[in-house]
């Protein structure tokens, strides 16, 4: 949906609810003299938690996160709500839930009914630009609605490359609007690759024994072996990834913190996180563990707010409510009462839930599946890896319960004295039922999802052929636009 400029009775109905959320005591967040701040959604693809040493598991790994961090807001329980880039940021960018916008569920061709933050944002005068080294996060996919210019780049480009193409992004910019900028940039996406200079890996590491064990990783899907040593080199190209990516973050935020003449606020977090042989689980998508799930989510700028580690449960359908709030951009009641707290307040928050289709089953005419590993690993993984087939994840923290299509369902407690990766279903049967019925409850009252028909374009085949780069195998029919 693209209407750019709003209509006087737009605006005024928009203050109304302004004025009626106010008066729910809800608050609409920017005083009016105040000139609207320029907003930076800035995803590393893939980055889990323990990738970002603000989190304190990795060392000097993000200097730049770890410095807004310092003196912004961390939020330790940020939950992504689907494990892959396409359903994750559809629900980023629109609020709903994967099962509510459907995008990465049922098809991957975004509906032009869905109202995305980047066209509530337009409407209200804002300046959107986007960049992304993430093909599905393109015009392709109708993932681009509501920005003015949105480049889509190759992946992985230098940091050289990557401050010339914004540069020339900003270029576009005009100063008399407040701005949001959408980054995504694959630095720590797969296949994991030596590059020199890694400093997580000691100095004389040849990068055949690195790219060998980059390998092995991608062949391993629920093998058995031990890959102890594989998995320490892999870990280390991650984290140089994860380096990398930060790196352009403080590119862009020096930049912008010299050219914008307005308060900048920016927003550090990821898509989804990646497995390293977690339950011989390997990559990302096909299952809703933790690793997969949390994500890292820094928010640096905010005016009148302290520098807190958040404890509070949140996810990322709670980003496109909250950027509308700073912003100052007025929103009706059920997603002002998601936006993200911005201190340790308690009270109640709505249920975290994830999502994963299996598409490659799920999706007519899908012939290949999503993944070029899956062919193996399909055949290799067992009931107890509990991998493929659609499931859910809901939780209540500290309870989470995964819902699978295929297996019975586990529930895990997720406080940090206990073991996180220990099904206690069969101890705690009344916790699991609680939390089933909340599942229940929360996905019946969803709206259905957009009914439009989808109708693909071809998929242009250099845009098949990154994606395939990536290893996700889409299959020699979809460029006539089988997998919806
Ligand atoms: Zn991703």
């Amino acid at each position: 949906m693209t209407e750019p400029t709003p209509t006087i009775s737009a605006t005024r109905a928009a203050a109304l609810v302004c004025i009626l959320v106010a008066l729910a005591s809800l608050g609409c967040q920017r005083a009016p003299q105040q000139p609207a701040p320029t907003i930076l959604l800035f995803v590393a693809d893939t980055a889990r938690q323990d990738a970002v040493s603000a989190y304190g598991k990795a060392t000097e790994s993000t200097p730049t996160i770890d410095r807004l961090a310092k003196s912004g807001l961390l939020y330790r329980r940020a939950y992504t709500n689907a494990p892959w880039t396409l359903p994750s940021h559809a629900s980023m960018f629109s609020g709903l839930f994967p099962s509510e916008h459907s995008v990465g569920m049922t098809r991957t061709l975004a509906s032009d009914s869905l109202d995305m933050l980047a066209e509530r944002l337009q409407r209200a005068g804002v300046q959107t630009l986007g960049m992304s080294e993430n093909d599905w996060i393109s015009d392709t996919f109708n993932m681009t609605q509501g920005f003015d210019h949105f480049v889509t780049v190759k992946h992985r480009q230098s940091l050289a490359v990557f401050g010339r193409g914004m540069t020339e992004l900003l270029k576009l910019r005009d100063p008399t609007r407040p701005a949001f900028v959408f980054v995504n940039v694959m630095d720590a996406h797969g296949p994991f690759r030596y590059q020199p200079g890694n400093p997580f890996l000691p100095s004389d590491f040849s990068p055949q024994r690195a790219r060998a064990a980059a390998d092995k990783y991608s062949r391993s899907m629920c093998s058995a072996e031990d890959l102890s040593d594989v998995l320490a080199t892999v870990r280390a190209l991650y984290l140089d990834g994860a380096r990398r990516a930060d790196e352009k973050l403080g590119w862009l935020v020096d930049e912008l913190q010299a050219s914008e003449k307005r308060r900048l606020i920016t927003i550090a977090t990821s898509d989804h996180g990646h497995h390293f042989g977690e339950n011989q689980i390997i990559g990302h998508q096909y299952s809703v563990r933790e690793e997969l799930l949390l994500v890292p989510l820094v928010v640096h700028g905010l005016p009148d707010t302290a520098p807190t580690t958040i404890d509070t449960p949140v996810q990322h359908v709670d980003l496109m409510p909250s950027i509308l709030g700073w912003a100052g951009v007025a929103m009706d009641e059920r997603l002002a009462r998601r936006r993200l707290p911005v201190a340790n307040t308690g009270g109640v928050r709505p249920s975290i839930l994830a999502e994963f289709s299996d598409t490659a089953e799920n999706v007519k005419g899908a012939k290949a599946g999503m993944l070029r590993l899956l062919g193996l690993a399909r055949k290799r993984c067992l009931p107890e890896h509990r991998v493929f087939g659609n499931m859910r994840a809901l939780i209540q923290y500290p309870f989470k319960l995964i819902d699978y299509e295929r297996y019975s369902s586990e529930l895990y407690e997720l406080s940090s004295s206990t073991d996180t990766r220990r099904d206690i279903q069969a101890s705690k049967p009344e916790i699991a039922a609680r939390l089933d019925t909340a599942l229940e409850e929360l996905v019946s009252s969803f709206e259905p999802p957009p009914g439009d028909p989808v109708e693909v374009p071809p998929v242009p085949s250099e845009v098949l052929e990154r994606l395939r780069a990536l290893g996700y195998d889409l299959g020699e029919e979809n460029g006539k636009g089988e997998l919806q």
